[in-house]
């Protein structure tokens, strides 16, 4: 099943593309594999999949140790300054970094293991209340504090887009994420890049395409639901 789910989810992100006239190349599909087993990430390794989203970090710890090298794995949620050590290091990117506070703690233990971190800064677009992220009109500041720190590299912006029956609503969403993002390469700001955005998921990654995105964060529609009863 998960074959056939990459497949589709493969074939819908090139049709999007061809909508919005972009090549498919620009799209990196990250498989999000939080509370899901071994086996089924074993699958889809099998299937040539290689980059994969957690957003617990000691599931990502232990799921990165026990898997191959060669893995991306992409941290995605929210990140405690005390469960930092078990992702620097491990992540190939860290999508949440929304407070300096955390910022601070990534470049301690990045210069501790002496590594760079890439990451992106999580606006919460929408302004909801129940979201992490910083909002957009403090985004550029945190920006602009956070490049001054060595051992970390700003790739781009993330968004978690609120949960809407119809994708379509998230349209204007992307499109200020997507805003926001060529405001801020527009500063030219040294060690940061602005080249990443990393927006859509199950339910709106088509529409987040069409607005830009380059990565979109796929779960439900690769694994299945999710049974957060059995932890
Ligand atoms: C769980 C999660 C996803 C994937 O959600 P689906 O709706 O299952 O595709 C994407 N991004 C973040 C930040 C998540 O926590």
């Amino acid at each position: 099943m998960i074959r056939e789910n990459l497949l589709k989810v493969e074939e819908n992100i090139k049709a999007a593309c061809g909508r919005a006239g972009r090549d498919p190349g620009e799209v990196t599909l990250i498989a999000v594999s939080k509370t899901k087993p071994m086996e089924m990430i074993e699958e889809a390794l099998a299937c040539g999949k290689r980059e994969f989203g957690e957003n617990k970090a000691q599931e990502m710890k232990e799921k990165c140790d026990a898997l191959p090298d060669d893995i991306k794995w992409h941290f995605i949620g929210h990140l405690q300054t005390n469960k930092v050590k078990y992702v620097v290091g491990r992540a190939f990117l860290i999508h949440s970094v929304d407070s300096y506070h955390l910022a601070e703690a990534i470049e301690a233990e990045s210069a501790k293991k002496d590594v760079v971190s890439h990451i992106l800064i999580e606006v919460n677009v929408a302004n909801e209340e129940s979201k992490f992220g910083i909002k957009v009109d403090e985004t550029l500041a945190l920006v602009e504090k956070i490049a001054l720190l060595p051992h970390i590299r700003i790739e781009g912006l993330m968004t978690i887009a609120p949960f809407v029956e119809n994708a379509q609503m998230n349209r204007p969403v992307f499109r200020d994420l997507r805003k926001l993002s060529v405001d801020i390469k527009g500063k030219n700001i040294d060690n940061v890049s602005m080249n990443v955005l990393s927006m859509g998921m199950t339910n709106d990654y088509e529409v987040a395409i069409e607005e830009g995105a380059t990565y979109v964060r796929v779960g439900t529609a690769i694994f299945g639901e999710r049974d957060y009863g059995k932890l």
